[in-house]
């Protein structure tokens, strides 16, 4: 078998695993990186602790299933674990699946990954930009930006999509890709924060609390989710949010309305909340209301019931008003305007069309010998360990098919 040279393109997460693999299986291999170091994002994932999979993640829990499943054959989140183990990685599986390096520091991550690169003998070229792929007489030529040229039998593009350009995948590897002729669904910024409609913003900056957020879209519930909930000023957040907010953005981009319902009181009944205020007759309407919501939220909702005077008493309060406030306190509906942009952004949406490429080796169907991993394909899922498993399992495909 003659030995492939291979260049990756992306010293990211899915170009570091697809590097390791494809040396593995004695290719020679060079990762083109444009930043001074490789794995920069790797390092801000998870809140820094790097949530490096879920153990509960299937092919199921991603926008292609279908596409997903082989290269979850090949490398589910169980090889995961045990190819991180074996550089090193004790795992801390916590709630709902998500795993993290015991250590709970994402450079472990990076550090047993680089220390892994340099035992094999990949070749790490760092500031290097690559401008340009070409291909002729069955050779890859990767030009620079500064004008250095690489050649290689087999390409592995894992320049990511665009989501916090600051870490380097800026969106350049969906025009390299462009230029060799393949093509790109609509792309947009996920798990991340949306901007709402409402005068009530500016008071609710700030206030986090564990309530239930249902999408809505023309009166149905798109899709619902269990947490914290963070206000801020321009909008809403937390991981609820960030997990609808794929889902708003699909609808926003074909101009349709959405909704983020609010559910404040999460384990009590409109019955329960009834009887309280029936007991408390006395007390001012505001005064009713602590103990049950978070107080910062208690004006605007008042504000939004049509009450106007906080300290009414509660036995005054018109039935019309009161019954607008229980029903605010498990459906308070909110117009979603945007999202924040992919400066925000964990994941993008979209990317290079499944359809262009083979999900059983991640080899481009239109240009032989290349090959696709990671967030520039358009795969993703949601926040919890699922995309960094994608990347990981995209990644063994390749370095596995490039390297053969
Ligand atoms: C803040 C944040 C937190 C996250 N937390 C988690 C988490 O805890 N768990 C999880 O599963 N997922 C998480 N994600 C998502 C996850 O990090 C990505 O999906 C994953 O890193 C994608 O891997 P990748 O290899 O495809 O791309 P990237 O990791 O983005 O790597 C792409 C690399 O290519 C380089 N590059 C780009 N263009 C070029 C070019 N033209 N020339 C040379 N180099 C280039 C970039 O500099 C970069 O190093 C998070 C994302 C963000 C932004």
């Amino acid at each position: 078998m003659k030995r492939q040279n291979i260049i990756v393109i992306g010293g990211g997460a899915s170009g570091i695993l697809a590097a390791i693999i494809a040396r593995r299986n004695q290719a020679n291999v060079t990762i083109l990186e444009r930043n001074i170091k490789i794995g920069k994002k790797i390092l801000a994932t998870g809140n820094g602790r790097c949530n490096f999979t879920n153990a509960t993640a299937t092919e199921n829990d991603y926008n292609h299933p279908e596409f997903v499943s082989k290269a979850f054959q090949a490398f589910s989140p169980v090889k995961t674990f045990a190819f991180f183990e074996e550089l090193g990685i004790a795992p801390k599986v916590e709630d709902l699946g998500k795993a993290y390096p015991l250590s709970e520091q994402a450079s472990s991550i990076v550090d047993v990954l680089v220390y892994e690169l340099n035992q094999l003998g990949v070749k790490i070229v760092t500031e290097a930009y690559v401008k340009e792929i070409k291909k002729s007489n069955n050779l890859f030529t990767v030009t620079l930006d500064n004008g250095n040229t690489y050649t290689a039998d087999k390409v592995i593009l894992s320049t990511g999509g665009k989501a916090m350009p600051s870490s380097g995948s800026d969106g350049s590897g969906y025009q390299l890709a462009k230029t060799i002729g393949h093509h790109t669904t609509h792309i947009f910024p996920a798990l991340v924060k949306l901007k709402l409609e409402s005068p009530y913003l500016k008071h609710l900056d700030g206030v986090k609390f564990p309530g239930r957020v249902e999408l809505i879209h023309r009166n149905l519930v798109l899709q619902e989710e269990q947490g914290d909930i963070l206000f801020t000023k321009s909008g809403i957040s937390g991981p609820t949010i960030l997990q609808l907010s794929r889902k708003a953005n699909a609808f926003l981009a074909q101009k349709e309305e959405v909704w983020v319902k609010v559910i404040l009181v999460n384990l009590l009944t409109r019955k329960d909340v009834e009887k309280r205020l029936s007991l408390s007759l006395n007390k001012p309407i505001d005064f009713s209301l602590v103990g049950l919501i978070h107080k910062k939220i208690i004006p605007s909702i008042l504000k939004e019931a049509g009450i106007h005077n906080p300290s009414m008493l509660v036995s005054s309060v018109p039935s019309k008003e009161k019954n607008k406030l229980v029903n605010l306190l498990f459906d308070w509906k909110f117009l979603v305007k945007e999202s924040h942009g992919f400066e925000d952004a964990q994941v993008t949406a979209g990317g290079i069309q499944i359809s262009e490429i083979d999900r059983e080796t991640m080899e481009s169907k239109l240009v032989k010998g290349l090959y696709f991993t990671g967030e520039i394909i358009d795969i993703d899922g949601l926040c919890g360990g699922y995309n960094l498993q994608w990347a990981w399992s995209s990644a063994y495909l390749a370095g596995m098919h490039a390297s053969s």
